[in-house]
This record gives C-alpha cells, sequence and structure tokens, in this order.
C-alpha cells in the first residue's frame, strides 16, 4: 500500500464539482485516510509550492491557491502516485487524456481542478504539510 496526496482545488469546489471527485476517488479504489476543507493563506500556498517559487507562474498559482476553500485528501491504495496521476491526467487539461479528471473538470493549465503527488517521498511530505502523521495513521 501507498500513500498520495491529492487536493481538489479552489476551482473544482468554488464550481462545485467536488462531490463528482470524491466519487472518482472512491471508485478507483482509494481509501480516503485524511480530508479537510481549507482555505489556505497566501503564505501557506507559497509554502506548499515552495518547489516553484523560481516560476514565472509562481504568484499566479499561489493567488489562485489562496483564492478559496481546497479539499487536501491522503489516498491510499496499490501505486497510489502513479494511479492517482493517470486518474488525473496531464497537468494541462488540452494535453490531458480522455476520461482524466484534468480533461473533465479544469478550465486551464493553472486552474486544473487536482493536485497529486510526483513521487512517494513528496507524498509523505506533501501529506503532512496539511496532517499530522499521528492523525494520518489513526485513520488506516
Ligand atoms: P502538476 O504536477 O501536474 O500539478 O504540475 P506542475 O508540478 O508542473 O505544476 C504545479 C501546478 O502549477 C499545476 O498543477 C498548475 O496548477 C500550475 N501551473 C503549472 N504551469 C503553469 C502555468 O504555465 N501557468 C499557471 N498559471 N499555472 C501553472
Amino acid at each position: 500500500m501507498e500513500r498520495t496526496l491529492a487536493i481538489i482545488k479552489p476551482d473544482a469546489v468554488q464550481n462545485g464539482h467536488s462531490g463528482k471527485i470524491l466519487d472518482r476517488i472512491l471508485s478507483e479504489g482509494f481509501a480516503v485516510r485524511a480530508m479537510k476543507l481549507v482555505t489556505l493563506s497566501k503564505t501557506e500556498a507559497e509554502g506548499f509550492y515552495a518547489v516553484h517559487r523560481e516560476r514565472p507562474f509562481f504568484g499566479e498559482l499561489t493567488t489562485f491557491m489562496s483564492s478559496g476553500p481546497c479539499i487536501p485528501l491522503v489516498l491510499e491504495r496499490a501505486d497510489a502516485v502513479a494511479k492517482w496521476r493517470e486518474v488525473i491526467g496531464a497537468t494541462n487539461p488540452a494535453d490531458a487524456a480522455e476520461g482524466t479528471i484534468r480533461k473533465q473538470f479544469a478550465t486551464s493549465m493553472g486552474e486544473n481542478a487536482v493536485h497529486g503527488s510526483d513521487s512517494t517521498e513528496n507524498g509523505k511530505l506533501e501529506s503532512n504539510y496539511f496532517f499530522p502523521e499521528h492523525v494520518i495513521v489513526a485513520n488506516s
């Protein structure tokens, strides 16, 4: 079993897609080990995306991620990182495969509905950005 961090981003929450995305998460065989609705401050969004701080879109990204409530979730299943990346699709919805969440719900490269960790190690670091380890373990 492996864990990854998903986020239903502010655009998807605002547009009323949270329920459908949660349904997809469960139907793909993920167990939810932690979940909350939270509005990030600009500083918290900057901390989460610190790896992108030199990128030209950093300001736009962190303004968007702090623009309204989002839903971080710790997901668990076999091969969780790769499977969740497959289910969400490419970063740019124009490149996202048919049937992926981003193809269905993303509106742009920036406002692309969901986040997914890109490695097991980042899945753990990112999960702990939102949830202390003992909370995740208690739900497991
Ligand atoms: P991901 O792993 O597929 O989420 O993609 P990245 O790690 O490359 O980028 C992180 C997030 O930054 C993406 O999910 C987008 O929300 C945002 N992003 C990436 N590229 C751009 C861009 O060119 N413009 C804007 N506004 N946001 C971007």
